[in-house]
């Protein structure tokens, strides 16, 4: 147990540090601006959706600041959400909620579709630390809802 809960550190820390999915995105459909003020993260995301068969997550882009929760977070909600359909991302979503209001005691089977996501399980025993880890996907929420109320142009 002692051995998982150190690969999870280093993931954790690994995606801190290279934040995948961090970068403005100029060309975007949805935008949300979350913070954290109990902590001090804050998450400026942008969407782009696509609308070949079912619509989905073209990309995302994130420009933040915080702790590394919050950072590792988002980048491990960049690589776990990027590609896929907003059906898929929804359900992502309400899983990882799930997990972080577990108390850390979440099924191994529902952690696997999280995948390295799932790291974050530990976070869920730190209730002052759940908004951290869940401040992306607000944003991301908030960012596809907008997107969807936009008028789409057909030109
Ligand atoms: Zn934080």
């Amino acid at each position: 147990m002692m051995e998982l809960e150190q690969l999870y550190q280093q993931v954790i820390m690994d995606h801190a540090r290279t934040r995948h999915g961090a970068g403005e995105l100029a060309d975007f459909d949805g935008e949300s601006f979350q913070v954290n003020p109990t902590c001090g993260d804050e998450v400026r995301l942008r969407v782009k959706l696509a609308y070949d068969h079912e619509p989905r997550v073209a990309a995302l882009g994130w420009v933040g600041q915080g702790c590394s929760i919050s950072q590792a977070s988002l980048s491990l909600m960049h690589d776990l959400t990027a590609g896929h359909t907003l059906a898929e991302v929804e359900d992502l979503g309400e899983l990882f909620r799930e997990m972080m209001h577990s108390r850390g005691d979440f099924p191994d089977e529902k952690a696997d579709a999280l995948e390295d996501a799932s790291a974050l399980v530990g976070v869920a025993k730190y209730p002052a630390r759940v908004k951290c880890a869940l401040l992306g996907w607000m944003a991301l929420r908030g960012a596809i809802a907008q997107a969807l109320a936009q008028p789409t142009e057909e030109s």
